[in-house]
């Protein structure tokens, strides 16, 4: 787990984030729901440059609130970016399936993607708004495995430390990259990790 805080984030969230019921940080006004575009770029070249060492093929997200990041860090990567979707397409005939447990919606759906754009043997890089016990990531590495690609990294914009997702991540042996770990979200303080 990186504790290299990308301090133009940590100050975005420290004057916009909300504290919400349930350890849930809200930061609809730049990622979650309106879009700042120049902060988008800023975190996504910080990716670029924690990934420089990194062969990536594709970058994979899972809609909704990743595909934005994933598709700045794309187009400076100059990769393709593939999104998994949250319902079955009827037009999907060849699919990648896998099982996500929500935790801000507490409910498990299923989560797919085209066999046509996950190949064998190619390097996925992994983005996501972010991580909290990591189950949205853990689905989207079983749905790599199935396809016989392999995770060379996951990026997360936020990473709640005090739920254990990047531990978990970590010890199956990913390199975790997040761009602001948060230690604790008690009291509704937002207290960032050392
Ligand atoms: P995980 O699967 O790691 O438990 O949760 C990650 C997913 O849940 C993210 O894709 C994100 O959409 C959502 N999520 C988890 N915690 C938060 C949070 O504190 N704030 C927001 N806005 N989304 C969250």
């Amino acid at each position: 787990m990186s504790t290299n805080q990308f301090l133009p984030l940590v100050e975005k969230i420290k004057t916009e984030g909300k504290c919400l019921e349930g350890g849930i940080l809200k930061v609809d006004s730049f990622i979650n729901h309106q879009i700042d575009p120049m902060m988008l770029q800023l975190m996504c070249e910080e990716f670029a440059r924690r990934f420089s060492n990194v062969h990536v093929d594709k970058i994979l997200t899972i809609e909704a609130s990743g595909i934005a990041p994933a598709v700045v860090l794309g187009y400076l990567l100059k990769k393709p970016v593939v999104f998994a979707k949250k319902k079955k397409p009827s037009t999907m005939a060849d699919m990648l399936t896998t099982e996500v447990y929500s935790f801000t919606k507490q409910k498990s759906y299923t989560v797919c993607c085209s066999k046509e754009f996950i190949k064998e043997g190619e390097d996925i890089l992994f983005i996501d708004d972010f991580l909290a016990n990591g189950n949205a990531a853990k689905g989207m590495i079983e749905l790599v495995e199935k396809a016989g690609a392999k995770i060379v990294g996951m990026g997360f914009l936020v990473e709640k430390a005090f739920q254990n997702g990047g531990q978990m991540l970590e010890k199956l042996g990913h390199r975790v990259e997040s761009l602001a770990v948060i230690e604790s979200l008690d009291n509704c303080t937002i207290t960032f990790k050392e």
